[in-house]
């Protein structure tokens, strides 16, 4: 029904039309980088480059799953770029970033999944940058997280971030090929092997879940000993995409956040438009003053 996908008010964004969208827009043309906010068709792009954060998207723009929420091209993805470490640190430094988001796609092909280039890539920002806090997100590293996430943890990142997306029952048609528990097992570990890492993880909501059932996800999160907790709600990339089940209002996204706070998450983003990485320098960056 019409009705029920036209964006509410509260969704609209401004065009990407800056100075400073174009500037990173160019940048990372130069470093040959891949950004989520361009390949995930993220609707705070013309605010977050113009504030000059950006999230960058390593290991190619192509993936080897096809979750149904995510605009990211699927297919084999090609050989791994050995430049990509320090273009993403020179990146960094040229945009004076004093917090530096890095994602990547999946790549069940390697057979490290990918853990390898996360530590070159964390070794090469804080050679560029020493005093820049870098935030990594990842993949769920499929059967050999034990591994990757032991690699990661020891070039200590200072958030480790990993989203859940949804509630576990919708994971066979949202993310298929993830498993909920695994993904929980994974941030879980992270903060035994070195509890001095901030762990985060976020959800979209709008894909049909229940409220009770995103209360049950914060309380998982927070066995797990989960720090950070983003919300934000789902927009269908393209027709292809999963539909959009409902758009929560921007006063139940509060009431969340509130539940959030009250489990005890040290940091809570959660409003229609907060993606992962919405805001996640300046947040951190106000948390470790308080
Ligand atoms: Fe990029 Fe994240 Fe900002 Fe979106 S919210 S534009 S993905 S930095
Ligand atoms: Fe997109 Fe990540 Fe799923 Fe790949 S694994 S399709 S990048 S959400």
């Amino acid at each position: 029904a019409p009705q029920r996908t036209r964006k509410p008010d509260w969704i609209r964004v401004k065009a990407p039309t800056s100075e400073g969208f174009a500037a990173t827009r160019a940048l990372m043309r130069a470093k040959s980088l891949t950004t989520v906010c361009e390949e995930a068709a993220c609707p705070n792009i013309g605010e977050c480059w113009t504030k000059k954060h950006a999230t960058v998207m390593i290991l190619g723009d192509t993936c080897t799953r096809a979750c149904a929420f995510c605009n990211v091209k699927t297919g084999m993805p090609r050989a791994v770029d050995p430049m990509e470490p320090q273009n993403v640190a020179d990146a960094a430094a040229q945009m004076g970033l004093e917090h530096i988001v890095v994602t990547s796609v999946d790549r069940d092909d390697l057979p490290d999944g990918g853990a390898k280039q996360f530590v070159k890539v964390i070794e090469a920002i804080r050679r560029t940058n020493p005093t820049t806090t870098i935030e990594i997100l990842t993949p769920d590293f499929r059967n050999k997280h034990e591994a990757a996430v032991e690699a990661i943890v020891a070039a200590r990142p200072d958030v480790y971030n990993h989203n859940l997306e949804t509630v576990p029952r919708l994971y066979p048609t949202i993310r298929p090929g993830a498993r909920y528990y695994a993904s929980i097992r994974l941030l879980e570990s992270v903060k035994k092997l070195d509890p001095s890492i901030f762990t985060k993880s976020g959800i979209m909501l709008g894909l049909g879940e229940e409220r009770l059932e995103v209360h049950q996800v914060m309380d998982d999160m927070r066995s797990a000993d989960i720090d950070f907790l983003t919300m934000g709600q789902y927009l269908q990339p393209t027709p292809r995409h999963a539909k959009v089940a409902d758009f929560v209002t921007p006063a139940a996204f509060d009431a969340y956040a509130a539940i959030a706070r009250a489990k005890g998450f040290l940091l809570v983003a959660s409003s229609p438009l907060t993606r992962s990485s919405y805001h996640a320098g300046d947040d951190f960056a106000k948390m470790k003053a308080a």
